[in-house]
């Protein structure tokens, strides 16, 4: 399986799985929990998670769903803009534990730039590292300058987390670039436009009807998470709320592109010539 390397030398599969939405609904809860446990028996170890999502709810379905089975995932949580002061990032974390029960996150995210300097922030990642609570941190919709100015007061970035997907790609110019520079995983939320208008391109039906998968003929959902996949050193993370999607995501992994599918996709979806500022959801 292509992976993807942190700078504490984690590897980790470069599908992973989202969790925004889930957990919301009695009625589909416990097909959630399987498509997340259907995720981690066929060796995706990435959950992706925050506070924010259903206010907690989220966190309580990924703590359900990786019970007696912790040491198989990679766990990312975030903490609101609104609570990112130093004590704010401490009590959000450890209710993000208990919420997750678990002893420790893989990877933690500030989740979008507020009001709180970085620096504050950073020192409550920073403890939260010394005390074991969290193995790295990160940040998630920075743009080039956010990025230059966080690596200007510190170097243990771990990860920026952004929209990144055919439609939405302007971070090509040239956000991906100089996060990798910095040894900083780009993460790519919303890789399927969140299952919108992107699947109903024409191009993405027309290449999927070149490409079979183990799962069967490819689909167009499936040829959009492959793009993701074949830029290198980014970890994409679908939301699946069913088996059927997990099942589906997984098999995209082994789709490859040929250069000609990648020109008409490049076609379609042109990459931006200048700078754009990041798009966010
Ligand atoms: P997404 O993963 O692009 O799309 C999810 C949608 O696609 C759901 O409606 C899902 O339906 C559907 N889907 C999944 N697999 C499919 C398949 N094989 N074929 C057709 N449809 C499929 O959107 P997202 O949830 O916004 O983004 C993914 C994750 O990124 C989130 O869950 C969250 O963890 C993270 N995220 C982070 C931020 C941030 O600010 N940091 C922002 C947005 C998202 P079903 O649920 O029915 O399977």
């Amino acid at each position: 399986m292509k992976t993807v390397r942190f700078k504490n030398g984690c590897v980790v599969p470069a599908l992973g799985m989202g969790s925004w939405n889930i957990g919301d609904s009695v009625a589909s809860r416990s097909e959630e929990i399987a498509s997340l446990r259907t995720g981690l028996d066929q060796g995706l170890t990435v959950i992706d998670t925050a506070e924010m999502y259903g206010s907690g709810r989220s966190e309580h379905l990924v703590g359900e769903a990786i019970v007696n089975r912790r040491s198989d995932v990679f766990l990312i949580s975030k903490v609101l803009p609104s609570n990112a002061t130093y004590e704010g990032t401490l009590k959000s974390c450890e209710a993000s534990l208990k919420r997750l029960g678990t002893g420790f996150l893989d990877l933690y995210l500030l989740h979008w730039r507020g009001g709180v300097p970085l620096s504050e922030t950073v020192d409550a990642f920073e403890n939260l590292v010394e005390r074991g609570l969290i193995r790295q941190w990160g940040v998630s919709n920075f743009d080039t300058d956010d990025m230059i100015e966080l690596e200007s007061t510190t170097p243990g970035c771990a990860a920026n987390q952004i929209l990144y997907n055919l439609e939405a790609r302007g971070a090509d110019f040239n956000l991906i670039d100089q996060d990798s520079t910095s040894d900083i995983v780009t993460i790519a939320y919303s890789p399927l436009g969140q299952g919108g208008e992107l699947l109903n391109a024409s191009v993405l039906d027309e290449i999927a009807a070149k490409h079979e998968t183990p799962a069967g003929p490819a689909t167009p959902a499936q040829i959009a998470l492959a793009w993701t996949l074949a830029k290198p050193g980014i970890l994409a993370i679908p939301k699946a709320g069913t088996r059927r999607h997990m099942q589906e995501n997984i098999a995209a992994l082994s789709i490859t592109l040929r250069p000609e599918d990648l020109a008409r996709l490049d076609n379609h979806f042109p990459p931006p010539r200048h700078k754009t500022p990041l798009e966010m959801i």
